[in-house]
């Protein structure tokens, strides 16, 4: 089988673009796949952080993906600084890494432009996420385009390090998730609905009214026309879109935003009433949560500890 690695941050409450852009692809292949869920809890360090809030998330977003129906016998959920293996394999690859190789990632240019403190762990953020992938001998990696750069990254310093100090680490391969969607901010539909960012998201936990009231207020047009057209109706194309990737059908009424916005709500909630029902019974035991993501790390160090001991050796480290 091939090895896949799914990554969440434990920056904000996880949303209607993680479920379908990320949680629903791994359920997919749940059966097919060896995949790993990470929560890279210590990637949500790289910038201004609360301490007690990502401690919550962490254990949130647990929850949520077994709510959602991530199966930890066959999906191991991770929580990144559980496995100590990541930082020290992290640490190992910065020595194959240049630094203008980190300074050049557009995403290390754009949040840390605007001045102010920047952490050195902004900056050498895709060498952890390269330790990420190469720990677990992972094959396959989804990716969204804003993490392409830092997936070639990793290919590039697996290979300079295959062929440095013999061969050590998979090469990784970047796939498009099947039943991917890329779902929109519903206020600023131009823009990807984040954790971290703007105003129009649906969390996964959010009660029913305010899931209308998200959807009911959902940024559209005067042109009437309920039609695909990413480029003139940005906010109408992202609803259809959701509406396609929650029921697989196209919306009925192709003139009123009313009556799509009422669909959209219904196939939403459809969708996040069962979700949220699991995540109340699974909240109830945080214990049981805990367990499952001891018994995640446990899961795979004992590979993540082989591929550190084959990095060691290479570099000439005395082991
Ligand atoms: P942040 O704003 O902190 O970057 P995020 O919402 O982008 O948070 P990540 O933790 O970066 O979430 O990503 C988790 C997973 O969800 C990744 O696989 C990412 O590609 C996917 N994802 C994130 N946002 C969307 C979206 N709007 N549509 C589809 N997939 C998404
Ligand atoms: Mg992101």
């Amino acid at each position: 089988t091939t090895r896949r690695l799914t990554g969440f941050k434990p920056t904000g409450h996880l949303h209607l673009g993680n479920l379908l852009g990320a949680l629903r692809p791994l359920l997919a292949v749940q059966g097919t796949t060896d995949s790993i869920a990470l929560i890279a809890d210590l990637h949500a360090m790289t910038l201004e952080h609360d301490p007690e809030r990502v401690r919550a998330l962490t254990l949130e977003q647990a929850t949520v993906m077994l709510a959602a129906g991530v199966d930890p016998e066959r999906t191991p959920i991770v929580v990144q600084s559980h496995v100590p293996e990541h930082t020290e394999l992290h640490y190992l690859l910065e020595c194959v890494t240049g630094f203008g190789e980190a300074a050049r990632m557009i995403q290390f240019k754009e949040k840390s432009a605007g001045g102010g403190h920047v952490r050195l762990s902004l900056l050498t953020y895709p060498v952890l996420m390269a330790a990420d992938i190469l720990l677990h001998d992972v094959v396959q990696v989804p990716v969204g385009e804003d993490q392409n750069q830092h997936l070639e990254l990793a290919r590039t310093i697996a290979t300079r390090f295959n062929s440095r100090y013999g061969p050590t680490f998979t090469v990784p391969e970047g796939v498009r998730p099947e039943a991917a969607a890329r779902v929109m901010d519903l206020a600023e539909p131009t823009t990807k609905m984040g954790k971290s960012t703007g105003s129009g998201r649906i969390a996964l936990l959010d009660p029913p009214d305010v899931v209308r009231r998200t959807i009911g207020r959902a940024v559209t047009d005067e042109l009437a026309e309920v039609r695909r057209d990413p480029e003139k109706q940005p906010g109408v194309t992202n609803l259809i879109d959701i509406l396609a990737a929650c029921t697989g059908r196209e919306p009925a009424d192709t003139h009123s935003y009313g009556a799509l916005k009422r669909e959209v709500t219904d196939a939403v909630e459809a969708l996040l009433a069962p979700i949220r029902a699991r995540h109340a019974e699974l909240a109830a035991d945080p214990g049981h949560v805990r367990k499952i993501l001891a018994e995640g790390a446990a899961r795979v160090r004992p590979r993540a500890s082989a591929t550190v001991r084959r990095t060691r050796t290479a570099l000439g480290l005395l082991n």
